[in-house]
């Protein structure tokens, strides 16, 4: 009774909730203590207190038809005017909350976005390992997405094969910064490069190819490195921003795309992101949680929480002979898989309740991601079941 293209996407649903399913039928079995589920990305650190303290001001000291009600598609300018400021604060820039759209986290944000700037059949290239529903959210929208790989084991954009992958269909570029599933940054060298060349390629094909920045792990950074501010090098560029990860609030979905006034056809594209909000189906983001994050613009995660775990796993998987690139930022490891077979190393590794998400979920077969926001207890439980797993294939 379904579609034919729905039918499509639930052959090939993804390998990671399918994992996390896998995780909750070994707890049954096992005991969820002895299984250890590094499948999916959801935080395990908690929420700053200022969101509980800021959801019972708001319901306690204003309108309920205000909170609960319609606004602009949008999201509230007051919001959106706070959020704009704290950019300015943090990056040089003159947003207003002109240059702001509330969205429905970070899928809600690319989702308009591409519903706005895509004609069908035009390209969207994104570089390999590469978040796997970037596929449905431009094909939903009527592209094609294109894939070029990273430099292989340090994960880098490769922006000699990006040109090559130009065409004259290429409507933008989408890059995650930092990213899933490898943890690498990318820094201002290879951002401004990317901007030199998109500019370049603009202008030649006589066109205008934009930068999508999708960064739901922008505050998760380890080690005080920076990461540049996309606005600040190319003007046909979005954010894709969101609390999910940042603020550890996944399911309230709530997060905003950022543009700013030096782009080509500004004024189309608000009113396009405004009838996408519509189009799509959601209207406008969640009332009471854009109230909160307007509360909560100071507030963080314990991010050292995540870097000690990420300290724990990735030394030890090193020390018994894994080989990984140490992840500068979001909660993910990428390590190459003992055998070249991404997926039989995954079913192999479920034998000692490892449950790890192959490669190719990301377009690169031959390695594994491991989500790191669990419990550090569980992940020092888990030692012993990797140096089992290694010895099996490392004689
Ligand atoms: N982009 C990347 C790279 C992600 O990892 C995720 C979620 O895991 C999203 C977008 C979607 O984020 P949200 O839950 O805010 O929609």
């Amino acid at each position: 009774m379904i579609s034919e293209k729905m039918k499509k996407a639930v052959g090939g649903n993804s390998v990671i909730r399918a994992m996390f399913e896998e995780g909750k039928r070994l707890s049954d079995i096992y005991g969820a203590e002895n299984v250890f589920d590094f499948s999916i990305g959801n935080p395990n650190v908690e929420p700053p207190a200022t969101i509980k303290k800021a959801i019972l001001e708001i319901l306690d000291e204003e309108s309920p038809n205000k909170i609960h009600g319609y606004m602009n598609n949008s999201g509230y300018e007051d919001v959106r005017e706070a959020i704009a400021q704290d950019i300015n604060k943090k990056h040089g820039l003159d947003l207003t909350f002109k240059n702001i759209v509330m969205t429905v986290g970070a899928a809600g944000g690319l989702s308009i976005i591409f519903k706005t700037i895509l004609n069908p059949e035009d390209e969207v290239i994104t570089f390999s390992p590469y978040f796997s529903e970037y596929r449905n959210y431009v094909s939903d929208n009527g592209g094609k997405l294109v894939i070029v790989p990273t430099h292989m084991g340090t994960f880098e954009l490769d922006l000699v094969a990006l040109e090559a992958a130009i065409t004259p269909r290429t409507k933008a570029i989408i890059i995650n910064n930092p990213n899933n599933p490898t943890g690498v940054i990318y820094k201002e060298d290879i951002i401004k490069g990317l901007a030199e060349l998109l500019t370049k390629k603009s202008e030649e094909l006589n066109t205008c190819i934009f930068i999508i920045s999708d960064e739901p792990y922008r505050e998760l950074v380890y080690d005080d490195i920076k990461i540049p501010y996309m606005l600040n090098y190319y003007k046909n560029a979005f954010i894709g921003y969101s609390y999910s990860k940042s603020l550890s609030l996944p399911g309230e979905r709530i997060g905003y795309v950022a543009f700013s006034n030096e782009m080509d056809d500004v004024d189309d594209v608000v009113q396009g992101l405004n009838i996408a909000t519509r189009s799509i189906g959601y209207v406008n983001a969640p009332s009471l949680f854009q109230r909160v994050i307007a509360k909560c613009l100071d507030s963080e995660v314990d991010v050292s929480i995540y870097k000690k775990n990420r300290d724990l796993l990735y030394n030890h998987l090193i020390s018994i002979g894994f080989e990984c690139t140490k992840p500068e930022g979001a909660f993910y490891l990428f390590v190459k898989a003992l055998i070249p077979d991404d997926t039989a190393f995954a079913a192999a590794a479920k034998k000692y309740n490892l449950l790890i998400v192959p490669g190719s979920a990301f377009g690169c077969p031959g390695y594994f991601r491991l989500a790191y926001c669990t419990s550090y207890a569980k992940i020092e439980k888990s030692l012993d079941a990797w140096t089992k797993l290694a010895k099996e294939f490392i004689k």
